[in-house]
């Protein structure tokens, strides 16, 4: 396996296998249920752009998903490798992009994906569970950088999504992180700890639909 591994491109191709099998599972839910869902897709890291690019075509944009990811970087190594993603979808209009940023993601990691929203300031950038344990840092660099979201599941304390709510309410995404988290509970959360009505309301929807322009 590990001599497979080391191979590369083997491991390439079963990436690919997957991730493509995922996505067919989620359009056929989608088209199944098209008043109800809108769905993100994958795709695999370590391609070479023409064939990212090939991939974001036939994969996404030609199954009506609105955005990539999660993404869920194990090293810093991973989230470099973003940076062929973002090259590609910056040419797509309005193709947000959702990566993971609570553990296993370090602070490292972090700052890597906060370089890439300095370098493509039109490409939307969802920071999933705003960030784990740094969400200070990340409320403070979604305040001052347009393109900058943060989802308010699996935070690391309860005070999180309400400093986000209050600090930064057009970019907080209301999220269940499900099956790891349960969406009523989620719900609850953000209507017991959203500063008003307004927020509420722009947190459970109107801030994504405005994003995916819906
Ligand atoms: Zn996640």
């Amino acid at each position: 396996m590990l001599y497979r591994i080391t191979q590369g491109n083997y491991t390439i191709q079963e990436r690919k296998a997957s991730v493509e099998k995922s996505i067919d599972e989620l359009c056929s839910v989608i088209k199944e249920n098209p008043d109800r869902f809108i769905g993100f897709g994958c795709v695999p890291l370590n391609l070479s752009k023409e064939e990212t690019k090939k991939w974001i075509h036939n994969n996404i944009v030609a199954n009506g998903l609105k955005g990539i990811g999660e993404f869920m970087p194990g090293s810093e190594k991973q989230m470099e490798a973003l940076e062929t993603i973002f090259e590609v979808i910056v040419d797509i209009p309005n193709c947000p992009i959702w990566v993971h940023t609570f553990n296993p993601v370090t602070i490292k990691g972090i700052q890597i994906l906060m370089d890439l929203c300095i370098k493509f300031p039109s490409v939307p950038v969802i920071f999933g569970h705003c960030g784990g344990s740094n969400w200070m840092d990340i409320i403070k660099f979604a305040k001052v950088h347009s393109n900058v979201y943060v989802d308010l599941s699996a935070t690391f304390t309860s005070l999180t999504p309400k400093f986000a709510m209050l600090e930064i309410p057009e970019k907080c995404l209301f999220s269940s992180d499900a099956p790891f988290g349960e969406p009523k509970l989620y719900r609850q959360m953000i209507e017991a700890l959203s500063p008003s009505a307004e927020v509420t309301s722009m947190v459970l929807g109107d801030n994504i639909g405005r994003l995916l322009k819906l």
